[in-house]
């Protein structure tokens, strides 16, 4: 278990320090902010929609290791994803970063996405892991407010 949560941090460690698609992204047609108090991490999402399809994803702001790394992977995984597909990922992801995996098991494989399965029992943890999440979809609302997680 330990081994495997050195690869965690790892991971996270890993997408703080080189954030991937950490940029302004020019031709976005939908952005939202998010903001959260409690650890005071601030994120920018910016998306290129088309239809119902993410074309391209971005995102800029300052946070902890696990605000940043979460914006970070989310922003790999749905590239090319519709809504509803990004939907349902979230769906699960919420589940697990809260810990009600076993209410609704099924869904989406999260992938690397699981790192995140341990912030659970840090619940002010539980905002920065979700932070990202929370902004996309009010991205995709086509929202202009910035979001907040209190
Ligand atoms: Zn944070």
């Amino acid at each position: 278990m330990s081994d495997l949560r050195e690869l965690y941090q790892e991971v996270i460690l890993d997408h703080h320090k080189n954030p991937r698609n950490f940029r302004i992204l020019e031709g976005a047609n939908r952005t939202a902010e998010g903001y959260n108090p409690l650890c005071g991490d601030r994120i920018t999402i910016y998306l290129q929609l088309q239809g119902d399809v993410i074309t391209d994803i971005s995102f800029q702001g300052v946070g902890c290791a696990i605000s940043k790394a979460s914006a970070s992977m989310m922003t790999t995984r749905l590239k090319g994803k519709t809504r509803a597909e990004a939907e349902a990922l979230f769906g699960k992801f919420h589940r697990v970063v809260t810990g009600q995996r076993d209410l609704a098991p099924d869904g989406p494989e999260l992938g690397k996405l699981e790192v995140f399965a341990g912030v659970s029992e840090f619940p002010v943890r539980v905002k920065c892991a979700s932070l990202a999440w929370h902004t996309l979809r009010a991205a995709l609302d086509g929202g202009s407010q910035t979001v907040s997680t209190e």
